[in-house]
């Protein structure tokens, strides 16, 4: 129940142990196939170049930075956690200009300065969000920052590693123009490959190129043409994570986006529901809060470290510390596909309250259970 990976199903594991074969095997190009059809589902976007980059989400960020970003290129980046600032990083690497816009760690990225960024910036190629930033809890609703970067003639990049899988992520509709995720997240496979999709604009800047990217392994024109018809050999593909990958879309649309939506967000509020009656108070600002990564401020007086080390070997529970400048200020939990199950959210609840009391806090465990029911019962 920590910030990733998450728990993986049985037949992820199982479709793991299938025996190898090669990259260019009739049978493995089925299942590349099957997973560019079925991200496209998943990701609700009808982008031709869909593909998953070798490698873990980070993997799928650098792809989309390096591949958009050319020497000189204006970027702005709207900053509100830890993964907001990885972005900002990589494009510098790229050699773009970038301009950071800082909200504070717990808020959505601020639309109204960015746009005033953008515009006072003029020419900006990039425009950059995290939607679900795992660093602090809180969801940066997307449509805002398209509708910013559609006016200005930026691309639109889209962090949706965390989000994928657990709450709409809606590429098409929001007008998105580059979106990655990860593996391990809400898709609860092992960490390993990044999903990414680029819009027909982003793939023409990409096209457009005066300078090759400023890397090999995960140039998206040379991974793309691996992943579609031509077939040209470029690395050798992580064989069994693509079954895996393969695997866990066919898990999610066989419980269905909505569904699964649904449950990520009932678990998410009871625990929040629980947490919040028990006596403790909750970082991220409502209203913006993720059902899938929660952020508890940790109370005055209580060992950070003591408690996640009894949580796990008492109770064979894992969660997060805080990140950045949130160490030792809040726990983050997660509720990422496979784990997201009333049962943990009773269990965590019961078993953080009782650490908690015995750290001297007075939580209301009684109340903390009947909330979170209660939350669950209203379905
Ligand atoms: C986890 C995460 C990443 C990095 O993914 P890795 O699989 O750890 O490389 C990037 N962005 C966000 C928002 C994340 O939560």
């Amino acid at each position: 129940m920590g910030p990733g990976p998450s728990g993986a199903h049985p037949r992820v594991l199982q479709a793991m142990t299938r025996p190898l074969l090669g990259h260019l095997d009739p049978d493995f190009l089925r299942a590349m196939d099957g997973c560019r059809r079925m991200l496209r589902e998943v990701m609700l976007t009808e982008n031709e170049v869909t593909l998953a980059t070798p490698g873990t989400g980070t993997s799928g960020m650098e792809a989309a930075v390096m591949n958009l970003v050319e020497p000189g290129d204006r970027v702005v980046v709207g900053i509100c956690g830890y993964f907001g600032e990885r972005i900002a990083q990589m494009a510098e690497r790229a050699g773009g200009e970038v301009t950071r816009v800082q909200s504070p760690w717990g808020e959505p990225a601020d639309a109204a300065v960015v746009e005033a960024t953008v515009r006072a910036a003029g020419n900006v190629k990039l425009l950059a969000i995290v939607h679900a930033e795992t660093s602090t809890g809180a969801e940066t609703p997307v449509e805002p920052f398209a509708r910013i970067a559609r006016e200005s003639g930026a691309l639109l990049l889209a962090d949706c590693v965390t989000s994928l899988g657990g709450v709409p992520v809606r590429v098409d509709a929001w007008g998105a123009d580059a979106v990655y995720s990860g593996t391990q997240k809400c898709l609860s496979a092992p960490p390993g490959v990044a999903p990414i999709t680029l819009s027909p604009r982003a793939w023409d800047a990409v096209k457009r190129r005066e300078v090759p990217c400023n890397t090999w392994y995960l140039d998206l024109q040379l991974l793309e043409a691996y992943w579609d018809e031509r077939r040209v050999y470029h690395h050798t593909a992580p064989i069994s994570m693509v079954y895996a990958l393969h695997e866990a879309l066919a898990l999610v649309l066989e419980e269905g986006l909505e569904a699964r939506w649904a449950r990520h967000e009932r678990n998410g509020r009871a625990l929040q529901a629980g947490l919040e009656a028990m006596g403790l108070e909750l970082h991220a600002k409502a209203g913006y809060r993720l059902p899938v990564l929660t952020t508890v401020r940790i109370p005055e007086g209580v060992d950070d470290t003591w408690v996640r080390g009894a949580l796990l070997r008492r109770f064979g529970i894992e969660i997060g510390g805080g990140l950045g400048e949130l160490k030792g200020r809040v726990w983050r939990i997660g509720l990422m596909g496979e784990s997201s199950t009333a049962g943990n959210v009773l269990l965590l609840l019961n078993a953080l309250g009782r650490l908690l009391r015995e750290q001297g806090f007075r939580a209301d465990l009684g109340a903390a259970v009947d909330a979170a029911t209660r939350r669950l019962g209203e379905g």
